[in-house]
């Protein structure tokens, strides 16, 4: 995911994004105990993790390597074998390289006949350069936060789908492929002839926003999950999500809350960037959020450290960041 070039696609399209910060206290009643009592069965992040540990162990998962194949397919039997149904949506796209790329969505579907469906999303593709290191710049990272850990809380998740009783609401857990792959930082970004900025990144999510698996699909909601397994990781209400999904994201940020994670899910607005959610919002009409680590003390702006570098590794996964991240998301659609 990259910053800023969210500016480049909104002025475009006649949006601006505010960055003023809520200081509005979080709805309480939204939380768990508001409604009468369902079971929302527990959230194993050992399991989460085991599962960013085995994304990782593939190698980086770039397109059009083996490892992004491998990898691929062991998403698409793990979440067969947590009895979803399962689309694999295949297509090819050039990079802004030129490189012919081939990607594949792979989206799980629970309780297919349920109106009312939510949908949860991260990337599966890893980015192919260390662009923010100092050295090894063009080699590939192991993405185990930006990409591995999104994809390892939703497989936890389907795995307690598989389980327990199921929520009322449907659900769709889509794993984005092209989301980083966008330029090199050392690559400026070139107008294509009608002076339009291609967006290089979230390929994935923009193919499918304009292709969704089923015909006129739509969701009553989303949530986006990317990079949220840092130690310490502090997720803030982001800019994207409250200029389109604003009750969603204060759902979300008030269970929280409710179930002791306000030092991770802060209340207070973040700038927007570009991610996945975006094109599901502008192009699927869905309204989606972006879970995203946010570090306002970054020296490189926006995320930690470990960002697009070698550092994002195991060594930087902690099991309590995904145990607030994937407890939140499972109260949060089994209340619905
Ligand atoms: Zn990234």
């Amino acid at each position: 995911m990259i910053k800023q070039l969210i500016f480049i696609l909104f002025i475009s399209a006649g949006i601006f994004f505010g960055c003023e910060s809520s200081k509005k206290p979080v709805d309480q009643s939204a939380g768990r105990n508001s409604k009468k009592a369902i079971t929302v069965p527990s959230f194993n992040s050992d399991s989460a993790y085991y599962f960013i540990q085995k994304q990782v162990d593939f190698g980086p998962r770039v397109p059009n390597t083996d490892a992004h194949i491998v990898c691929g397919e062991y998403l698409v039997n793990q979440l067969k074998s947590y009895n979803a149904i399962v689309t694999v949506q295949k297509f090819s796209e050039q990079a802004y390289n030129g490189t012919m790329l081939h990607f594949k969505n792979i989206i799980a579907t629970y309780n297919p006949k349920a109106r009312k469906r939510v949908l949860l999303a991260a990337h599966w593709d890893t980015r192919p350069y260390a662009d923010k290191d100092v050295e090894g710049r063009y080699e590939p990272i192991d993405g185990a936060n930006d990409g591995g850990s999104g994809v390892g809380v939703l497989l936890e998740i389907a795995r307690i789908l598989s389980k327990n009783e199921k929520p009322n609401a449907g659900i769709d857990i889509i794993l984005f492929d092209g989301e980083d792959y966008g330029e090199h930082e050392d690559v400026e970004n070139t107008p294509l002839k009608n002076n339009l900025v291609k967006i290089w990144w979230c390929l994935g999510s923009q193919y499918w926003s304009k292709n969704p698996h089923i015909p006129k699909y739509s969701a009553y909601y989303g949530i986006l999950l990317d990079m949220v397994g840092a130690s310490n990781a502090r997720f803030f209400k982001e800019g994207g999500s409250m200029q389109f999904a604003p009750k969603v994201a204060q759902k979300v940020w008030a269970t929280a809350r409710s179930l002791g994670y306000s030092n991770y899910f802060i209340n207070t607005n973040s700038p927007g960037i570009m991610d996945d959610h975006i094109f599901v919002n502008r192009d699927a009409k869905i309204p989606m959020i972006d879970i995203v680590e946010y570090d306002p003390d970054s020296p490189t702006y926006y995320f930690g450290d470990y960002h697009h570098t070698r550092k994002d590794n195991m060594s930087i996964i902690d099991k309590q960041t995904l145990q607030a991240v994937g407890e939140t998301v499972l109260y949060t659609i089994y209340y619905e």
